[in-house]
């Protein structure tokens, strides 16, 4: 090669290794000197005040409207959003996932910040609060037998009746739990109705039955839950063709029941009656769990150790009365499991009705049996969860229901999907069909005679009395299209400012 290439070439190759300010010419300050601003006031005037050009399109202009953001407090928010959308084009698509629900977390956080301040004092002063005001007067109006229509017996508890009932004044079905006063006090279940509807009130999930009223009548004290109309897992199994359910809904069930212990456990609420019965279906085939009545919320660190549950769902620390945190409801998952797949109790054969003590000593010494209905998968799950020692079971361990989740029998299910309700259910109840046992079928309710209520049973009414639950309640307004109609505002809606206000 000719010399003159051979130095060209090297001049190009320093010239290109240079980047970061290595081939400036040493006057580049001067040769890039701002103009005074005075000088700038022409280009102030001319320049079109577009903010997608000012502030987004053009580079310079977007890293200046971002150092602007970052020094007012109130734009932070702005600031960093944008910063991370940058960094979210950076990756790759798998990343990108992950990625963005964490931007969507910490934006939601400062989002919440930034309107927390100013903006939330501004609203306060607006018609849209006074609004709110309205709405809670509605959502605080005393509840009577008189607020429901009520329609057919659903099903008999042990205080009591379950009754289809709907809400006159939005169209609203529910079902209506009705715990009978003489019965509470002959069997002092005070503390056991109370503890029922106190646990309900401060839940929130879609696995769980909801508390929408809680009002009394002469007779009884009622709580007002989610309808289910779709019948209990116990109707499915054992009162449709041969008993047992197939393994897709098995798997379904079982793990939208994860889920809804998931959530007790997390509030730290033992749910100690895991069983078909307590486990209802609504019409579009999803599930939630009922009956509260057993659970009991742990204090801080502290365990339980009643004997309670049903018998053959029992966990043997249960029935040993050992003191237990969350272990029983992994193992009542086990018998679940187990009973939807082969239709039957894993220590009871069909059609057998051993006496309880004889149930009890099966279950804390015996191994259950798994016939050619059980998988190798579903066989695993239910052997781990039917772990006679509470700390060797599964879910009972260092990464707790993290080891349920991973098992290989959840493998097709993608947990999130589920927990936002965008799973489909693998069966879905013919809405023409009413799943439960005929009313005449119902056994009726026995009166108790001879028990009086006085002063402290009102004390006790009034605790329990507390009318509308307010998540629920605004759900049921929103849901029924009644929030749509009901929320107009300014001349041509039917509440006008002027008027109503
Ligand atoms: P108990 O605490 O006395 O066992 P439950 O809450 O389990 O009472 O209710 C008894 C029965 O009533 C259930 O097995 C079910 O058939 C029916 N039931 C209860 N809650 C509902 C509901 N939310 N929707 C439809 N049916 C229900
Ligand atoms: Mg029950
Ligand atoms: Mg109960």
């Amino acid at each position: 090669m000719e010399i003159e290439s051979i130095m060209a070439n090297n001049a190009l190759i320093k010239a290109r290794e240079g980047g970061g300010g290595k081939g400036r010419s040493w006057k580049w300050k001067e040769l890039l000197r701002f103009p005074h601003v005075r000088q700038c006031m022409d280009l102030a005037m001319n320049i079109e005040r577009d903010y997608f050009s000012l502030c987004v399109r053009q580079p310079i202009g977007k890293k200046l409207f971002q150092l602007f953001c970052r020094s007012r407090l109130d734009l932070h928010v702005y600031a960093s959003l944008q910063d991370a959308l940058d960094n979210f084009e950076t990756k790759s698509d798998e990343e990108r996932r992950e990625f963005g629900i964490s931007i969507i977390q910490r934006f939601l956080i400062d989002l919440h910040r930034y309107l927390s301040g100013h903006p939330f004092l501004q609203y306060q002063d607006s018609m849209f609060f006074e609004r709110f005001l309205q709405w809670k007067m509605l959502e605080r109006s005393p509840i009577t037998k008189h607020t429901f229509r009520q329609y057919r017996l659903l099903g008999k508890g042990g205080f009591g009746e379950v009754w289809a009932c709907q809400v006159r004044a939005t169209g609203q079905m529910y079902a209506c739990k009705k715990l009978e006063k003489t019965h509470i006090k002959k069997r002092r279940g005070e503390s056991m109705a109370l503890n029922e509807k106190q646990l309900l009130e401060g839940l929130d999930s879609r696995f769980v039955v909801n508390l929408a009223y809680a009002y009394e009548t002469k007779h009884s004290l009622c709580i007002v839950l989610t309808m289910m109309d779709g019948g209990d897992l116990k109707y499915h199994i054992h009162k449709l063709g041969p008993p047992g359910l197939d393994s897709d809904r098995v798997r379904f069930y079982a793990a939208e029941v994860f889920c809804g212990l998931n959530h007790l456990h997390q509030q730290a609420i033992v749910y100690r009656d895991l069983k078909p019965e307590n486990v209802l279906l609504d019409l579009n085939g999803h599930i939630r769990i009922s009956d509260l009545g057993l659970a009991v919320r742990l204090s801080e660190g502290n365990l339980a150790q009643g004997r309670v549950g049903t018998v053959g769902y029992m966990a043997p620390e249960v029935i040993g009365r050992k003191y237990y945190g969350m272990s029983p409801d992994w193992w009542g998952l086990g018998c679940l499991i187990y009973e939807m797949t082969a239709g039957q109790l894993p220590f009871r054969a069909q059609g057998e009705h051993p006496k309880v003590s004889e149930m009890e000593r099966r279950i804390q010494t015996e191994k259950e049996k798994y016939d050619a209905m059980f998988s190798i998968e579903v066989k695993d799950i239910c052997s781990l969860l039917l772990t006679k020692d509470p700390e060797q079971r599964l879910g009972c361990q260092a990464a707790k229901e993290k080891d349920v989740q991973s098992h290989p029998f959840f493998q097709s299910i993608n947990f999130r999907m589920l927990e936002a309700g965008l799973v489909e259910p693998p069966f879905k109840p013919d809405p023409r069909l009413v799943y439960c046992n005929d009313v005449q079928d119902i056994e009726e309710f026995s009166t108790v005679k001879g028990v009086s209520l006085d002063q402290t049973d009102s004390d006790f009414y009034s605790k329990f009395n507390t009318g509308s639950v307010p998540l629920t309640w605004q759900n049921e307004m929103i849901e029924t299209g009644c929030f749509k109609e009901l929320n107009l505002f300014g001349p041509q809606g039917s509440r006008t400012p002027d008027l109503d206000w």
